[in-house]
């Protein structure tokens, strides 16, 4: 039996949310008394799957294969229910980013396993399997009991933390036969957005609404956003309005993030809102009105105007 973990890199890269996926693999795999299995898809050099050894990777197994260097969750999807499945798995592991949230179902339903999106923690009991995840956008917490035998979870940024156990760690190639009508629909190429951090992986997230008026006021986020190497966000209504695009929009209705540390600006902090900034480690709020419903969630509360804080913001941070 063993736990698998699927560690996606980009670019031949491992993020931070990679090791926080394989340190929860790991402590995962100990309580079930099993190994751990964690697979990396594409190419990628023998030093960087080895950083994964600090997080208790201890065997790790590589699809070296440039065919499959883009990613196409079907194709993903076939290849880690083959490794699942000699591996015999009881537990497959995936980030619930955009990648884990389009593979993991489509093993869930290749290997008849039950699965569960965005876990929050280490499962609260392992016999019988129950996971405790948000429900409601986020209002409450729901435990979910997954009784097939094979399960398939994805887990939440930030839920787990990185947890050092240094071992050695040794790589095995393999390359599975993957069904040719699976390659049918092919990403020809990809186009990494230049000079911007990607929202759902970002650990700082500067976020602006309705209170800052005008489209052509977001110079000030996008100097602090620059200054702290940070993404930007909005509410729904700016994105709505046209005012930003559509892929910085959180909440209920748009992205689930989870960043170390979301700057609202001008936010007013519905509940909508909320549903997708909660799960930040901390949250910093600049608003007009010290009535505004983002300071009840909010870490630090600063009251004033978005416009001047911003930049005296920026040039603290770019002065320290
Ligand atoms: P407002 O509510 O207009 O708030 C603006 C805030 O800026 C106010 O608090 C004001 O005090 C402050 N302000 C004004 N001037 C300044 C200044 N100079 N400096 C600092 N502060 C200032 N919303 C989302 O964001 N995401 C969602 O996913 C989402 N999904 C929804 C789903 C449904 C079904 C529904 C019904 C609504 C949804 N909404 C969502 C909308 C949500 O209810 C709110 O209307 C929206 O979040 C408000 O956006 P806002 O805070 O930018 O604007």
């Amino acid at each position: 039996m063993s736990v698998i973990a699927f560690a996606k890199n980009w670019n031949g890269k491992f993020k931070g949310s990679t090791y926080e996926l394989v340190s929860y693999s790991k402590k995962l795999a100990s309580d079930l008394s099993v190994g751990l299995v964690v697979v990396s898809i594409g190419e990628i050099a023998e030093e960087e799957l080895k950083s994964l050894g600090k997080y208790g990777a201890d065997r790790i197994i590589s699809v070296n294969d440039p065919k499959m260097n883009i990613l196409t969750s079907r194709v993903y999807a076939d290849v880690l229910t083959k490794i699942s499945e000699k591996e015999n798995a009881s537990v497959v592991v995936l980030n619930d980013n955009n990648s884990g949230k389009a593979i993991a179902p489509r093993i869930s339903v290749k290997m008849k396993a039950g699965m569960v999106a965005a876990v929050q923690e280490l499962p609260v009991s392992l016999d019988p399997f129950i996971v405790k995840k948000r429900v409601f956008s986020g209002k409450a917490f729901g435990h979910v009991q997954i009784d097939s035998p094979q399960k398939v979870i994805t887990i939440a940024k930030n839920c787990f933390g990185l947890v050092e156990i240094p071992v050695e760690s040794v790589v095995e190639e393999y390359i599975p036969e993957v069904d040719t009508a699976l390659f049918k629909v092919q990403v020809l190429e990809e186009e990494e957005q230049k000079n911007k951090v990607i929202l759902s992986d970002a650990d700082i997230v500067i976020s602006a609404g309705r209170g800052m008026r005008s489209p052509d006021n977001w110079g000030p986020v996008e100097d602090l956003a620059e200054v702290l190497n940070a993404a930007t966000a909005c509410s729904r209504p700016v994105s709505d309005e046209g005012w930003r695009g559509h892929e910085e929009h959180v909440g209920q209705t748009g992205k689930v993030i989870a960043p170390n540390l979301y700057i609202a600006a001008g936010i007013s902090g519905a509940i909508q809102h909320v549903a997708g900034i909660s799960r930040s480690k901390c949250i910093v709020a600049i608003n007009t009105d010290p009535e505004a419903p983002i300071f009840g969630v909010a870490d630090y509360g600063i009251i004033g105007d978005a416009m001047e804080i911003l930049p005296r913001l920026t040039e603290a941070f770019r002065n320290s």
